[in-house]
């Protein structure tokens, strides 16, 4: 049979992402391509970093998107600031920080780890007590928001701890930016990386970035070139701020950057802290439907992520099955454990456009069921 146009099933998006994109964002995307050198574009790629700067709540002139996914976000901030010479104190409380350690290996720079519980956030006194012990490390990277758990980090206080003992900051926002509270600037964080699928509900592929000045410096006094050369920053920073005189390093995804623009200038409309609540107002009523079908949490309650609900299977019931139901019967896509809860747990996004009150109500109403034809 011939192949033909493929045409996505409509569904609801509450997993660990991607999330909803709104009608809002996918005409954007479907607006005419231009040059990626066209000055009407280089003014867009502008504004794009004035809204990234806005959402990180940051100054940092280094800002950007990388045109690739959030995973190249990272490989970015670590490849660009570590070298061999250096020591990387990573915190690990999920499969994202044990990422950032493959990271620091491969670079084969020193590694000390940090490790708190699945389930948990980073111990900002471990990490205190780490730094006291390893007096030459540079540099301190963890996660904001562990996805693969639905527990929240204390980024101020972990930030705080790395400044006193001189440290720079490396942060994983992937799923953080626009779903909770996050200050670049104010926290002191130096090198901090996103994903544009997820609070920002945006389409897969894109990985906002920023610098501070002390990152970028370091950057630049670089005595060996990037690893990379695609996420070689001092290349990449010619394109995104050359100042009218852009150098062509890569072709940028045009069309998706229609898009990036079009969700950050939805977040800057709504107000990025009216983001944040509405998040955790959201969370509140799934939170509270979610225990009265008897499912328990994995996060205690003050260290939950709203946008990332994580809910222990209950015993006897078939994981797959109940995930295949709600997707053939309501549309509707909820994640599966990751790592250590692979197969222990489901994961419930409420991200971006997804968290709004229909979804809640889609949610609780199809989890009944599903647990009820199941028990
Ligand atoms: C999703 C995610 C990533 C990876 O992003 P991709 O866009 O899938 O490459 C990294 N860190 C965290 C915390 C994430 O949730």
């Amino acid at each position: 049979m011939a192949i033909q146009s493929f045409i996505p099933p409509q569904r609801t998006l509450m997993g660990p992402g991607p999330s909803d994109v709104s009608q809002r964002v996918l005409s954007a995307l479907a607006r005419p391509t231009i040059g990626h050198l066209d000055p009407e574009f280089i003014t867009m790629m502008d504004e794009v970093k004035q809204l990234l700067q806005y959402a990180f709540k940051t100054k940092n002139e280094n800002t950007m998107a990388i045109s690739a996914p959030g995973s190249a976000g990272m490989e970015a901030c670590f490849v660009n600031l570590i070298t061999p010479d250096d020591t990387v104190v990573v915190c690990r409380n999920g499969v994202f920080g044990a990422r950032m350690i493959e990271n620091v290996q491969r670079i084969g720079a020193k590694l000390v780890i940090v490790d708190s519980p699945w389930g948990r956030a980073v111990e900002p006194q471990r990490l205190e007590d780490t730094l006291k012990a390893h007096p030459q490390a540079n540099f301190v990277a963890f996660v904001h928001a562990e996805t693969s758990t639905g527990a929240c980090s204390d980024a101020k206080s972990l930030c705080e701890i790395a400044k006193r003992y001189q440290c720079l900051t490396i942060v994983d926002a992937v799923t953080s930016l626009g779903g909770i509270e996050l200050r670049v600037d104010d926290w002191g964080i130096d090198a901090i990386y996103s994903g544009s699928q997820k609070c920002l509900s945006c389409v897969p592929g894109i990985s906002p970035v920023s610098f501070s000045e002390q990152a970028s410096e370091v950057i630049q006094r670089r005595s060996t070139p990037v690893q990379s050369w695609f996420l070689d920053q001092s290349l990449v920073m010619g394109y995104w701020s050359g100042k009218g005189k852009r150098a062509y390093h890569h072709t940028a995804p045009v069309n998706s950057l229609y898009a990036l623009h079009e969700s950050l200038l939805m977040l800057q409309q709504e107000g990025i802290e009216n983001a944040w609540h509405r998040h955790q107002s959201q969370h509140q009523v799934l939170a509270q439907g979610l225990t009265e079908l008897g499912l328990n949490f994995i996060v205690p309650e003050a260290e939950r992520l709203p946008q990332l609900n994580a809910v222990y299977i209950p015993q006897g019931i078939d994981d797959a099955s109940v995930r295949q139901m709600l997707l053939q019967e309501y549309n509707l896509e909820i994640g599966a454990g990751l790592g250590e809860f692979a197969g222990k747990a489901w994961r419930i996004g409420l991200m971006g456009f997804t968290a709004r009150r229909e979804n809640v109500a889609l949610c609780l109403t199809a989890m009944a069921e599903a647990l009820k034809k199941h028990r």
